[in-house]
């Protein structure tokens, strides 16, 4: 037997060869996203706490109600929405679940789906896997805003739904509220859904605030807003995320969520909802993340790279265009290999694999690794 692959252009994610590489190289690993510090001990503690007092079978399919009830208050503290816990919060098992869960709710055969790229990498899967097409349209060059005019041109009678993400994967960009208002705008009076993917929602610098759709009266009727636990407290080996959406919207999610995994981990599940009683501990996370971007960009500006520091995420782009034309998947292998910083090729984050010269290093990194990765980087031309 043959198994004609339903998915034949997709390898193994970029993010799993970098790290690899990485390892195998000895390298410093600036290429795929995760923290290289540990979770708050009061966090580990109180999971601790929760496995050994027995918290530890089937936690109801939607997730327990504690914690849905204190995503509820964070996000009326921090976006000033209201999300009703019962029926429009939903524990899941990690952003990449709520994306795919939100999708599968809404994508029939032949719906085309609006992604801006570079797109993170999971996007296209979740469509194409449900019959979807995916309609590409390019982020601005520079800058990576939206082109709202773009945007505009790509939907057709057959748009189902357009995936968005801010903070923005790999390039930082945060969108403000004329974005949310555009797009609201556009899809106005028109079956057009929103997935929002908001996993870097902790992670702004130079005093912008994250927006959630949700925050926009007109989007939060149509918008699956999507988060990750794991991203905002270091633990995204956890996997543990949730989804906002309306009622309605919700219902469809649950009825993916329900079969994809059913629930999600049980004795996390308490410990976040114990955590996220100390507001204190998600509001400092821009001003521990502003100090590693700041690090990190004043060491970048020491090298040949060219960059605009990034304005969230834990990610910063950098260019090398007027230095070498080799390609990014090329550069990023000498990196490792040679320099022994491990780094990402953005091409892999657009459809065509268009490759613009940039490369993506994530600064979730204590800052002894980030300076020891940006020491070798002074070297850059002796592998160009
Ligand atoms: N979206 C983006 C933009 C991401 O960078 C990530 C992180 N890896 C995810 C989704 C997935 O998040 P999670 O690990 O919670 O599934
Ligand atoms: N989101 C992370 C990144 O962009 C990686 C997550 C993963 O490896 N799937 O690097």
């Amino acid at each position: 037997m043959t198994l004609a692959s339903k998915l034949p252009h997709i390898g193994t994610t970029i993010f799993t060869v970098m790290s690899r590489m990485a390892a195998e190289e000895g390298a410093i690993n600036l290429s795929q996203g995760f923290p290289g510090f540990g979770a708050d001990p009061v966090l580990l503690d109180l999971v601790a706490k929760y496995t050994r007092e027995g918290f530890n079978q089937y936690a109801p399919m939607a997730g327990i109600p504690q914690l849905r009830e204190r995503l509820a208050e964070k996000t009326q503290l921090t976006q000033g929405y209201f999300a009703d816990p019962e029926t429009e919060v939903t524990i899941v098992s990690g952003a990449t679940e709520a994306i795919f869960a939100a999708v599968t709710a809404i994508v029939r055969q032949g719906d085309e789906v609006i992604v801006l790229e570079p797109a993170y990498d999971s996007y296209e899967p979740a469509i194409t896997l449900n019959g979807g097409v995916p309609v590409y349209v390019p982020l601005s060059a520079g800058d990576f805003s939206v082109d709202w005019e773009k945007v505009k041109v790509a939907i057709s009678p057959k748009t189902r739904a357009i995936l968005v993400n801010s903070p923005h994967n790999p390039s930082g960009f945060v969108w403000a509220q004329k974005d949310l208002d555009q797009l609201a705008a556009l899809i106005r009076d028109r079956d057009i859904y929103v997935v929002s993917d908001e996993v870097y929602e902790h992670i702004t610098f130079d005093g912008l605030t994250h927006l959630s759709l949700g925050s926009q009266p007109e989007l939060r009727e149509k918008t699956f807003v999507c988060g990750s636990f794991g991203k905002t407290f270091h633990v995204t080996g956890w996997k543990i995320g949730y989804c906002i959406a309306p009622e309605k919207l919700t219902a469809e999610f649950r009825k993916v969520h329900q079969y994809l995994t059913f629930s999600t981990v049980t004795p996390i599940q308490y410990a976040l909802a114990k955590y996220l009683e100390m507001p204190d501990r998600y509001l400092s996370i821009p001003d521990f993340y502003q100090k590693k971007r700041d690090l990190f960009a004043a060491g970048l500006a020491q090298t040949e790279l060219l960059f605009r520091p990034s304005s969230g995420s834990f990610f910063q782009l950098a260019s090398y265009g007027h230095l070498s034309q080799i390609g990014d998947r090329e550069l990023a292998e000498r990196m490792t290999r040679t320099l022994k910083v491990a780094c990402i090729p953005i091409s892999v984050f657009y459809s065509d694999k268009r490759d613009d010269k940039i490369i993506r290093f994530c600064f979730a990194k204590e800052a002894s690794e980030l300076q020891e990765g940006l020491n070798r980087l002074k070297d850059l031309s002796k592998i160009l």
